[in-house]
């Protein structure tokens, strides 16, 4: 086997927490750990923590372009 594919046991980073993380979901590109994903769905809208989980999301909608 010659594969220039190196394992990643680090995971991926998620973008809520920034942690290297083995398992979660995949967000259009991005990468949202299964704590973080289960905290998403714990939070209601009325914790301030909602509004934080919001920003994160938004980044993901409107990734920033490059030139
Ligand atoms: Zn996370």
């Amino acid at each position: 086997m010659n594969s220039n594919r190196i394992p990643n046991s680090k995971g991926e980073t998620c973008i809520i927490c920034d942690m290297e993380k083995n398992a979660g979901i995949h967000l259009y590109t991005s990468f949202i750990c299964v704590d973080c994903e289960k905290e998403m769905t714990r939070t209601k809208p009325s914790d301030p923590k909602y509004s934080y989980f919001l920003e994160k999301l938004r980044r993901i909608k409107n990734p920033p372009l490059y030139s």
